[in-house]
Parts: C-alpha cells; sequence; structure tokens
C-alpha cells in the first residue's frame, strides 16, 4: 500500500479513522491519534475543527459564568457587610445556581455532538424500548439539573477559574490547528 498523501511513498500505517495508507512522515507528524494510531490529513483537519469548535464552547461559557459570576459575589458582599451573612451566600448560590439550570437547560436542548457510537446506541435503545428509554431521559434531566444547581452553586468559582485556564492554555494550540489545517471559522 501507498501514502495517501504522498502516492510515490510506502505506507507504513494506516488512518486509525478511515485506514487510508500513511508514510512515516505522515505517520510521525500526525498532530491527533486515536489509541496513538496516526490519522490521515482529512481527519486531523476533522479533529482540528472539532478542538476549534470546543474551544469556541469554552469563550461562551467563561462569558456566560462571568455574567453570573458578578452578581452573586455583589449580593454576598452586601450581605456580609449588612451583617446577615447567611442571605448573601443563599443569595449568591442562588444565582450562581442559575448557570448551572441554563447549562442543564441549554443540554438539554441543544444537547453537544455525540460520538458516532453514542448516537448509535442511543438509537438502538430507543428503537428497542422506547418507553423505557423516554422515562430513562426524563429521570437524567432531573438527576442532572439537581446536580448541577448544587455543584455550579458551590463550584462556580472553581469553574470559571478552570475553564479560564484552559481556555488561556489552549489559544495558541488553537492558533496553530488553525493555520496548519486553513481552519477559519
Ligand atoms: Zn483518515
Ligand atoms: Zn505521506
Amino acid at each position: 500500500m501507498k501514502c495517501f498523501h504522498h502516492p510515490e511513498k510506502d505506507a507504513v500505517a494506516t488512518c486509525a479513522q478511515c485506514n487510508v495508507g500513511l508514510c512515516k512522515e505522515c505517520e510521525e507528524t500526525s498532530e491527533f491519534r486515536i489509541d496513538n494510531k496516526a490519522l490521515c490529513n482529512r481527519c486531523n483537519a476533522s479533529e482540528a475543527a472539532g478542538a476549534i469548535a470546543e474551544h469556541a464552547r469554552c469563550k461562551r461559557r467563561i462569558i456566560w459564568f462571568s455574567i453570573l459570576f458578578v452578581p452573586g459575589l455583589c449580593i454576598f458582599s452586601v450581605g456580609a457587610l449588612d451583617k446577615n451573612l447567611v442571605v448573601g451566600i443563599v443569595g449568591c448560590l442562588l444565582i450562581w445556581g442559575i448557570s448551572g439550570l441554563g447549562a442543564t437547560l441549554k443540554d438539554t436542548f441543544f444537547p453537544p455532538p455525540q460520538s458516532v457510537k453514542g448516537q448509535v446506541k442511543g438509537a438502538l435503545l430507543e428503537h428497542e424500548y422506547p418507553i423505557a428509554s423516554l422515562i430513562g431521559k426524563i429521570i437524567g434531566f432531573f438527576v442532572q439539573l439537581m446536580f448541577s444547581y448544587a455543584l455550579y452553586a458551590v463550584a462556580l468559582p472553581f469553574k470559571l477559574g478552570w475553564t479560564i485556564f484552559v481556555f488561556g492554555n489552549n489559544k495558541v494550540k488553537i492558533k496553530e490547528l488553525r493555520e496548519r489545517y486553513g481552519i477559519s471559522t
């Protein structure tokens, strides 16, 4: 087999996603890997597009968290100044919890892209057990709602900090990916 990108070279591996041949150079310079196996340029580009989209979501999350972080902190401070710390804490948790509520609702109505394997599994389950699948989805939604509300309310400062850290950390990498694969959006 020859390399898909360099027909003059012999293939030493195949793309982990679409199985076309890859030469030594293509194998070594593959940006992304699946189970440590290299990808061809097309599959690398689609992985890069996924990473870039995730980066954009990260940015939107920071804006969304920040919008709720500030009023939460304000209510907390007002409560503390007023010597009524309980009101401050409860008010703050309430405001921060709203961001968890928003995130859960958004994930429910605009679910993030699922892996092909997950989609097939979901479709099979829905086909074989339509009622059970529906009940499972409703229960899952409420469990997620409860959890995200409580978790976000307590963990929002950490979550915001972590999201900003990841975003900043990936910024250079994302720029590199855009240039390497010519992805502009
Ligand atoms: Zn491929
Ligand atoms: Zn090659």
